[in-house]
């Protein structure tokens, strides 16, 4: 099957959803399925796009995340460590492991990221966990919430 792009990130048969269901625990964030998975390849392959000054919940869960940003430029909180990342890194997000993404400013951020179809559901950080991670005053400037 091919799946055309249509031109400035958009693909056929492919609809912009919100980034999850619900919450509010993010800002300014899209995500498009490109793909349900197949065959003995159970995971999904998304896109999300984040808008300047957008970021995507802060978060951590079970299943792990194999990312490869796919437009402009961003940073990502991967558990004790804050990353600038652009167009064609990749970025291997492990189990139980804290990360968020936001755009640099004034970019639009945009990356793939594959996911198992069948994963647990994520974990927002409890008060107190935001307390330890803002020890670290690099995270706690970093961090949206
Ligand atoms: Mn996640």
């Amino acid at each position: 099957m091919l799946i055309r792009h249509l031109g400035n990130y958009d693909w056929e048969n492919t609809l912009v959803l919100n980034y999850k269901e619900e919450g509010t625990h993010f800002k300014s964030i899209t995500r498009r399925v490109l793909c349900e998975g197949l065959a003995d390849v159970p995971c999904q392959l998304r896109y999300f796009e984040i808008a300047p000054e957008g970021y995507s919940t802060l978060e951590h869960h079970q299943h792990a995340h194999l990312v490869m940003i796919f437009r402009g430029e961003g940073e990502v909180l991967l558990g004790d460590k804050i990353y600038p990342v652009q167009e064609k890194d990749v970025v291997t997000i492990p189990a139980q492991t804290w990360h968020q993404f936001r755009a640099t400013k004034g970019t639009t951020f945009g990356f793939l990221c594959l996911v198992n179809i069948d994963r647990d559901r994520p974990f927002l950080p409890t008060e107190d966990d935001l307390k330890l991670l803002r020890q670290n005053p690099e995270i706690a400037a970093f961090i949206r919430s």
